[in-house]
Formats: C-alpha cells, sequence, structure tokens
C-alpha cells in the first residue's frame, strides 16, 4: 500500500498496535509522544515525482513509473529476479539478488509500478539494483519522504507511523513566541514549533535540500534555538538550586601558624601567577556560604595538584574534611605519595582508599573518615560507596572528572549532599574546554584556568614516524637510557579487545628487553624495562610504578594505565605505537608525560596503517595538529573541529545529554540569544520555562546537573 507522508492522524494505527516495537523505540529514546516528534530525520527521498527515463541522468536517484513486460529468475552466475519496465519512453532492467516469491508475483508481467533506486547506464540499456517497488496507485505523495535514524528491528515504516502519530498526539504549543528570536532575520521569525516540526518530518518537495541537510532551514534554526534554551535553562535552574543550599564557610587562614601558610613556605618553588590567580578564585568560592561548584582547567604539566592541596589546606585549616577522588588507583596513589610529602611533615592525617584493600587497612581508614579523624583522604571511587561515611566533609576535589562516568558523578553528588550541609565541589581536567562548549555544557560551572607552565619547561618536540622506523626508535631509547634518562612506551589501543591489548603490551615488552640487553644506567647497573598494564593486581603495579618512579626502570612498556597524571620528572622520551588509533586530547595527555624537567623531551608518534595504504584523513589531521603544537587549547579547538562537539566531550562513553540538533561551531549566535534568553524566561514565565526543559530533556535533567 502506498504510504502518503502527510497521511492525517487518524488512519494511524492505534498505540497498541505499536506494543511490539516499543522496546525498539525505547532503544532510541522514543518514550514520549514528544520524543517521537522530535525524532528527526536524517535525510530525504523524493517520492513526489516520476522521472521520465527519457529525460533521466545517469546516476541519479529516481522514481520512475511504467508497465512490467518481462519478469523471470535468471541463473547466470548468480540467481536473480530479472524484471523489465517500459515507462512509454524507454526501457529499464531491475535486478534482484534476494527476493521473496511475493516480489515475483507483485512484479508479474502486466503489473504497472513504481521504481526508486539510482539508475545505471550501460549498453544493455538502463538497469536498477535492488530498487524499492511498489504497485503504481493513487496518488503520489505531497511531501518528501522523511528517513530515520534507526535501530535493527524497526523498519522506517514503522518507526514513520510511530512518528506521525507521536507528532499527531504531541503539545507542540510555543513556549516562546516566534517573535522572541528578534535578533534573527525574518525568516526565523515566522517558525513556530508545529510549524518547524510538520514542516522538518514532512517538507514539500520545492525546498532546497541542501537548506535541511546542513540545518541552515529557519525550521531547523526554530529547532536549534529551542534545544539551546533547554540546555541554558536547565543549567540556571541548577544552579539557582544549589544557591540556596548552605556550605560550609572555609575562610583562608593567614596566621604563621597556619597550614596554609606553612605549605606555602615549604613548597620547592613559588607558584606561577595563574596558579596564584585560580588559587585565590577558589578561595572566594570557598569563603562564602553557597557550595562551590567550580572547574579547574590547565594544561598537562600546568601544577594543578599543588592548587588542590593548597584548597585542601585551607578546608583543613577551618577544621573541615577535605577528599581528593582521582579515577584511576596509580593516579590516587601518585596524588597520595605527593600530597602526603607535602602535607604530613605539617601534621595533616591523611587516609587512602581505594577498591581493593586489605579489609584491616580499609577498616581503620573508615573509622578514622568517620570519626574526623582523617582529615585528607585521597583516592578512587572506592570513596563514594555507601560505607563510607565522611564525619564533616568540607572539600571535595575530583581530578580528571571527565573520566567519571554520569552515574559516578551523579553517586558522588548524592553522598556530598546530607545534614543540608553541601561540600565544595572543585573539579579538576586537563582537557581544557573551548569557550562556547563550556558556556553551553558547564554553564552551571564556574572555570578557572591555569593558562601558564611552571618555568624552566622545555617545549616537547614531537616527531611522527611510520612504523618502518621502530629499529631506530629503539637505538634512541637506548641512547636515552643509557645517559640516565627514562622512556614511557605505551602500546597500540585495540578498543574491541583487552586481551589483545595485553599480547601487544606483553609482546613489545619482550621486544624492549632485547633491545636493551647490554645498556646500563650511568651508575653501572643494568637498564630494565617495566611492563604497566590494568589487568595486573594493584601491588604489581605499585611496585613497577615505585621503579620507575625511583629511576631503576628506565623504560615502562605500559597500556594506556599511564594515560592520566603521572608525574616522572625524569622521563623526557615518549614513544606511542599505533598513534593513529588515539583521540587528540588523548594523544595530549599522553604526551604531556615528558617535559616535566629541565631536559629536551622528544615524543614520537609511531603510525601504521594497517592493511590500508595510506592513513585516513582524520589520523592524518590529528597527528598533524600534535606535531604542530604543544598547547592544549589549541589542541581542544582542533579536536572539536575533527570529532564535532558530541564526541569531544565523550559523550559515548558517559551517555552525557548532548545535543542534538545545535552544533556549537556554527551555532555561536543562537547560543548567545539562549543565555541571554534563559534568566528573562526563567523569571518571568517560570511555568513555561519548566514546561520548556520538561519538553526537551524529560528524564535527561538530572544528567545535565552531574
Ligand atoms: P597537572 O596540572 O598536570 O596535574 P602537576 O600538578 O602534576 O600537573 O604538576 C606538574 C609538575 O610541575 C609537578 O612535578 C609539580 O611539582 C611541578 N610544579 C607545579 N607547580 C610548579 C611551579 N609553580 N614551579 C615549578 N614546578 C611546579
Ligand atoms: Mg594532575
Amino acid at each position: 500500500m502506498p504510504r502518503r507522508a502527510a497521511a492525517p492522524a487518524d488512519k494511524t494505527p492505534p498505540a497498541t498496535a505499536l506494543s511490539v516495537t516499543d522496546k525498539a523505540l525505547a532503544q532510541l529514546g522514543l518514550t514520549r509522544d514528544i520524543d517521537l516528534a522530535l525524532h528527526l530525520p536524517l535525510r530525504y527521498e523524493d517520492e513526489t515525482r516520476i522521472v521520465r527515463l527519457a529525460d533521466a541522468r545517469e546516476g541519479d536517484t529516481v522514481q520512475i513509473e511504467g508497465q512490467v513486460t518481462r519478469c523471470d529468475v535468471q541463473y547466470g552466475g548468480r540467481r536473480q529476479l530479472v524484471v523489465t519496465i517500459n515507462d512509454g519512453s524507454d526501457t529499464c532492467v531491475l535486478r534482484f539478488f534476494h527476493f521473496y516469491p511475493s516480489q515475483q508475483k507483485a512484479l508479474a508481467v502486466g503489473k504497472r509500478i513504481r521504481a526508486r533506486g539510482e539508475l545505471k547506464g550501460g549498453f544493455m540499456g538502463w538497469t536498477m539494483l535492488h530498487p524499492h517497488t511498489r504497485p503504481a496507485e493513487g496518488d503520489l505523495p505531497k511531501a518528501l519522504t522523511p528517513v530515520y535514524p534507526t535501530v535493527a528491528g524497526l523498519s522506517q515504516t514503522v518507526l514513520r507511523k510511530a512518528i506521525l502519530a507521536g507528532l499527531a498526539r504531541a503539545d507542540l504549543s510555543d513556549t516562546f513566541e516566534p517573535g522572541d528570536l528578534q535578533a534573527f532575520s525574518e525568516a526565523h521569525r515566522l517558525w513556530t514549533l508545529h510549524g518547524a516540526l510538520q514542516f522538518l518530518h514532512h517538507p514539500t518537495p520545492d525546498v532546497s535540500l541542501d537548506t535541511l541537510h546542513d540545518h541552515s532551514h529557519p525550521a531547523w534554526q526554530r529547532l536549534k534555538a529551542e534545544e539551546l534554551l533547554a540546555q541554558q535553562l536547565s543549567q540556571l535552574q541548577s544552579r539557582r538550586e544549589r544557591a540556596r543550599l548552605v556550605a560550609p564557610q572555609l575562610i583562608v587562614h593567614v596566621e604563621k601558624e597556619a597550614l596554609h601558610e606553612r605549605l606555602l613556605k615549604n613548597l620547592p618553588f613559588a607558584l606561577t601567577g595563574a596558579q596564584a590567580r585560580v588559587t585565590e578564585e577558589i578561595a572566594q568560592d570557598m569563603a562564602r556560604h553557597v557550595p562551590m561548584h567550580r572547574l579547574l582547567q590547565g594544561d598537562v604539566g600546568a601544577g594543578k595538584t599543588v592548587v588542590a592541596a593548597l584548597s585542601a589546606a585551607v578546608c583543613i585549616d577551618s577544621g573541615w574534611q577535605c577528599a581528593l577522588m582521582a579515577p584511576t588507583e596509580i593516579l590516587a596513589q601518585q596524588h597520595f605519595r605527593k600530597l602526603l610529602g607535602w602535607l604530613e611533615p605539617l601534621g595533616i592525617r591523611t587516609v587512602w582508599l581505594i577498591g581493593n584493600q586489605k579489609a584491616k587497612e580499609r577498616r581503620e581508614a573508615l573509622q578514622s573518615i568517620a570519626s574526623g579523624e582523617a582529615q585528607l583522604v585521597v583516592g578512587t571511587h572506592a570513596m563514594i560507596q555507601d560505607k563510607v561515611q565522611f564525619c564533616n566533609l568540607g572539600l571535595a576535589i575530583i581530578d580528571e572528572q571527565h573520566r567519571f562516568g554520569v552515574a559516578q558523578r551523579l553517586a558522588l553528588k548524592r553522598k556530598l549532599e546530607h545534614d543540608g550541609m553541601e561540600p565544595h565541589l572543585l573539579m579538576m581536567t586537563a582537557t581544557p574546554i573551548p569557550r562556547t562548549l563550556a558556556m553551553s555544557y558547564y554553564a552551571d560551572l564556574d572555570v578557572s584556568t591555569i593558562d601558564e607552565l611552571p618555568p624552566g619547561r622545555t617545549p616537547v618536540v614531537t616527531r611522527v614516524l611510520h612504523e618502518a622506523r621502530r629499529l631506530d626508535v629503539m637505538e634512541r631509547i637506548r641512547a636515552q637510557v643509557a645517559q640516565g634518562r627514562q622512556v614511557y612506551w605505551v602500546c597500540p589501543l585495540i578498543e574491541e579487545s583487552e586481551a589483545l591489548d595485553l599480547s601487544n603490551a606483553t609482546h613489545t615488552h619482550i621486544e624492549l628487553v632485547d633491545a636493551m640487553a647490554g645498556v646500563n644506567l650511568p651508575d653501572g647497573s643494568p637498564a630494565l624495562v617495566g611492563l604497566l598494564h590494568s589487568r595486573m593486581p594493584a601491588d604489581e603495579k605499585k611496585a613497577v610504578m615505585d621503579g620507575f618512579t625511583q629511576g631503576h626502570i628506565g623504560v615502562l612498556v605500559s597500556t594506556t594505565v599511564i594515560e592520566v597524571g603521572v608525574d616522572v620528572p625524569n622521563a623526557s622520551l615518549m614513544v606511542i605505537e599505533n598513534a593513529q588509533r588515539f583521540g587528540l586530547s588523548q594523544l595530549h595527555q599522553l604526551r604531556g608525560r615528558v617535559g616535566r624537567g629541565a631536559a629536551a623531551s622528544a615524543c614520537v608518534l609511531l603510525y601504521s596503517t594497517g592493511d590500508a595504504p595510506r592513513l585516513s584523513e582524520t589520523a592524518r589531521e590529528r597527528l598533524k595538529a600534535m606535531a604542530d603544537t604543544n598547547d592544549g587549547f589549541e589542541i581542544a579547538r582542533r579536536d572539536l573541529e575533527i570529532r564535532g562537539p558530541g564526541e569531544f566531550l565523550g559523550a559515548r562513553q558517559s551517555g552525557d545529554a548532548m545535543l542534538r540538533f545545535a552544533d556549537l561551531t556554527q551555532d555561536q549566535a543562537l547560543l548567545d540569544w539562549a543565555r541571554a534568553e534563559a534568566p528573562k524566561m526563567l523569571d518571568r514565565h517560570p511555568q513555561l520555562a519548566r514546561k520548556h526543559v520538561e519538553r526537551w530533556l524529560g528524564g535527561k535533567a538530572e544528567f545535565l546537573k552531574a
């Protein structure tokens, strides 16, 4: 039966008929009528017109209509159904390699049919391979046929019906008037939400398909404006909700005996201007009754840890507990050691909390956390488990916050809310967020930026080399290690299989052990090669890491466990194998492990093209960006360009609610509008604001707060 694109709602099947597909719809996140209405086409097919074969051009995707003059199954080589149709101007052969008897019947000689597909020419005449066919009955649809994003088991036909029904039932009344988009062109002001959605699901054939595909059509603009407004409103709402919560006032103590002062005095270096500035920004937040919600961003090696330590000191000086949570055990350990080194001599009681810990050690840690004896707690997400009860947590610091999943961030948030007193929250990240992105996703966060590296760093020189140069690289490693320098070798990341990661790392380890045979450290002891991977027991990991930190291990082969935060200033060479497999910000993070001391450091990106003749365009762009710049902000900007904001923020891993329609690299003007509009709407029309957020974000609103 031909489907009329703009079929009236009363012809759609009742909701119960859809129940078999509910699961598939839920998989797409389409549970409410409004979700269906907001599920927009990826592209469109034009079934509104019939093209005469005599007027057609090779390569066009067209719909033709004609009489079947021949229909038989051929066995020449591969079994196929061959159908010839004549449209009065010419003939066309339709070929099907997969077909059902029912299809054969529908395409019997004498039937009048429509076929839609790509026309191929040839000296035998026109052909179409696997065209869509249907009987030529009824009028042609008046609108373009939408093609929606879908999942396996959910056909376009079923999805279209569901969407049509959802569109008819959903409340699409405007929450803001088209005229509110005053800053924009006349065209923007004509579109209501209802009009825009009706149009985008079933556009008239006279529309420029380009403006639909690149989302520049005013109907798209309306939807983007709606979406951005919803984001801004929900962020603003959670900011205002937080403003009603109460946090302890943590005041900087400037007396000589105060921790904060003693720590500053004892540091082996002076703070950079940027460190001093962000430390002050944080202190000002913590001195208020409102919980801080601040993101501290700074390139790898910018020195965020000491800022965290100073903030912790302010907290402890005021008599409150501080917790520092890191995404991996290694990183937590590193912080623990560093903070211990700085704070323990000052008499601070610090405890350590991770997932696999000896029962006794753990019990004691829990006890001193609960009694308040522990002033600083350092650990992994083991901290957010139910058993952990803080006595009086005043400040929670999350390092590399983007590496925690949404669920973990939410759990921490819930954990922290107790007794009507909320701790201050400081999040740290070495993946700087471009301003546009920060404005949209983190409108609910205050951002402090360390935009200056500590003095005395020599920039890391990056070389991009083909795999074939592997032996040259090994030679260079031997020379470096013989001079007493240390080297990281990061093994290929094979996403599909942790086991493969492991076998690769193990193999490379053996290879490097061979390569280093006979090489001695300057003190005469043989150079050791260590192996570190995620499957190793914690104590083995620790032993290897300690060996590297203390300098016995000259070369550390590892999977990406070293990705975050490890700090060994003597390491001066980083080799990343199969670098083409890594994301840009990941490469930058890895590279940040070297160049921490005064020695000239280098990063070698080894790439291979596998079976392909050359690297993909994006892989080449990434490696080039790495060779071009050491600046984390510039890298972030390029990464955003190459990947788009969705992937940039790791939507896939964390399931964050992302912008579906707006594109921050293009829709700056709409974002500015939404930012200005959100507070006005929340003040003047709170009900409409609530309705708007509910419509667009529904159950996802909570995630945006995480
Ligand atoms: P990140 O911001 O990547 O977490 P770290 O806090 O690990 O960086 O600091 C990197 C290195 O720089 C550490 O060895 C740290 O002790 C050192 N460092 C931090 N601040 C300064 C400073 N102002 N002057 C000199 N060295 C510093
Ligand atoms: Mg760090």
